[in-house]
């Protein structure tokens, strides 16, 4: 059977590779649960072939100029946005999201990372500095790039992650190795490709493909130097103890079960679309969504009502249609999943069930596609009455489940505590129109990422990380780059003032 996307295989030393393997998987459709393409699975030489490339490639483009990097990653950022909707429409396929979206999200936010480093080491951001320690003694610092480095991406912004993590990377001189997730693999070869149209030399930037165990096996090579990871807290506690063996740097992007705060004085409106955004954008596949909203007493009824109004206006359906703004879940396994949290919530947790369910949504048999009714599509669901130990308030579902929490006006303090009570500490956010008070309480958040009056933007020059098991260090932002060097630090003594303390007694 023909298939719409041609096969996709490793891509190193420039090109694409053919099969390493005898082995393959399909990338499918998620709105249709049709198969786009077929994959080659990375074998272990291919993997050694890609990351060997990789460290061939790193001691000329660690050495080229800053300004020239710059201006070959800024070409590259011009190339993905005169390509925006073709690559927009390959992620709306693979990953089932709108193109409502990917059009104006996914290649966008990548695009700007890619420019925003680019420019800051064109601009001396990989500069050092200098400590005068006396007048004839001084320190100086350098930033020195890692060497090969490993991209291991997860499903739901496929081509953003794999730029927040590359451009960064290539940009302070390292060389890259990147797997997407196997679930939505079809961005990588193309990246690879605009890197090298743009000029980034062969073996810079990489890719192999499949699942865990090739995941596994990057993130051990000997040869790697560090891991930026992003997936779920359990396998990145599995890739982040495995680099720990080599020494390996590690940035660590995980899972979350974030609290959405409305404060009483909050402007209802704006905290009810906080609060949509914060679980139905994507079809609540963002690690950072607020899934634990909490609303007080006062309020409740009111916010109830008005969320069940906003929720008509979720257009769910033709994912390549301008108007829809709610795909269908990623994948069969993720789809069961949810609704296997949808259910227990029904039956176990005994929440009530404010709207949706574990029913096939009511539009999909009347839809004029008619392998829609195959594809992983669910309605937007919201508990209310939840309790903190519930499992669907614990645990990250990771699709449109909210979770509505109240609480007495008058206890703040007992708020903030409840929303801290969790493991993970990805983000938080703050809706009220006192400012004083919204300070307060971000301050006492325990998360990486907060917002106030607002969710979700995560733009290039916001540095967003997790606390607690959400992860360990920061993409973008200053702060992005610097987890792509490793420091010297030289002291220069020109007075000759050698310590003598084996000089002769
Ligand atoms: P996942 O952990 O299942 O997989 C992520 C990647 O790890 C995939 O490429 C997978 O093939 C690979 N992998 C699996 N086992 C491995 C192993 N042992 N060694 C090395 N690699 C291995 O995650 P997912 O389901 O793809 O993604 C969803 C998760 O990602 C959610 O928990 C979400 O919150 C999180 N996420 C976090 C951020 C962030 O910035 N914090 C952003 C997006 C997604």
């Amino acid at each position: 059977m023909s298939l719409p996307y041609p096969p996709r295989s490793a891509y190193y030393d420039g090109k694409l590779q053919s099969a390493s393997s005898t082995s393959s998987f399909q990338t499918i459709d998620p709105a249709t649960a049709k198969p786009l393409a077929n994959i080659h699975t990375t074998s272990q030489s291919g993997i050694d072939a890609a990351v060997a490339s990789a460290k061939k490639a790193f001691p000329a483009w660690s050495a080229t100029p800053h300004i020239e990097r710059a201006r070959i990653l800024q070409k590259a950022a011009a190339i993905l946005r005169a390509r925006n909707d073709e690559l927009a429409k390959v992620e709306t396929h693979d990953t089932g999201k709108a193109f409502s979206e990917t059009s104006t999200v996914d290649v966008v936010t990548g695009a700007d990372v890619l420019e925003y480093f680019a420019n800051m080491v064109g601009g001396g951001g990989l500069n050092g500095e200098t400590i005068q320690l006396r007048p004839n003694a001084w320190v100086y610092t350098t930033k020195n790039a890692l060497g090969v480095c490993a991209g291991i991406g997860a499903w739901n912004y496929p081509i953003q992650i794999a730029l927040w993590k590359s451009a960064p990377c290539l940009a302070a001189g390292n060389t890259m190795v990147y797997k997407p997730s196997e679930f939505t693999p079809l961005h990588s070869t193309l990246l690879a490709e605009i890197y090298a149209e743009a000029g980034v030399p062969p073996g810079v930037f990489n890719v192999v493909q499949g699942g865990g165990d090739v995941g596994a096996y990057l993130t051990k090579h000997p040869d790697v130097a560090k891991v930026s990871f992003t997936g779920q807290v359990s396998t990145g506690q599995k890739v982040a103890g495995s680099a720990a063996g080599g020494m390996k740097y590690v940035t660590m992007e995980l899972g979350g079960k974030s609290a959405c705060i409305i404060l009483p004085d909050a402007d209802i409106d704006q905290a009810v679309d906080g609060a949509m955004m914060a679980n139905f954008f994507s079809t609540g596949q963002v690690c950072t969504n607020g899934t634990r909203v909490f609303v007080p007493q006062s309020i409740k009824a009111a916010f109830e009502k008005k969320l069940l109004d906003k929720v008509k206006h979720i257009r769910a359906g033709d994912v390549s249609d301008p108007n829809t703004n709610f795909g269908p879940l990623v994948s069969k396994p993720h789809y069961e999943k949810v609704l296997s949290y949808i259910k227990h919530g029904i039956q176990v947790d005994k929440a009530t069930l404010l709207c949706g369910g574990p029913e096939k949504p009511a539009w999909l048999s009347s839809h004029k596609n008619k392998d829609y009714q195959n594809g992983y599509w669910v309605t937007p669901t919201i508990f209310t009455d939840c309790t903190d130990n519930m499992r669907i308030v614990q645990e990250e579902i990771f699709g449109p489940v909210m979770s509505l929490l109240s609480y007495a006006d008058n206890d703040i303090a007992s708020l903030i505590a409840r929303a801290n009570n969790t493991d993970v500490g990805l983000a938080a956010g703050v809706f009220t129109k006192n400012l004083n008070l919204a300070h307060q309480v971000i301050g006492q958040l325990e998360a990486g990422i907060t917002w106030i009056n607002t969710w979700g933007e995560s733009p290039a020059e916001m540095s967003v990380g997790g606390w607690k098991l959400s992860g360990v260090g920061v993409e973008n932002g200053r702060k992005g780059l610097e987890a792509w060097v490793k420091n010297k630090s030289t002291l220069v003594d020109m007075g000759g003032e050698v310590p003598t303390v084996f000089a002769k007694l």
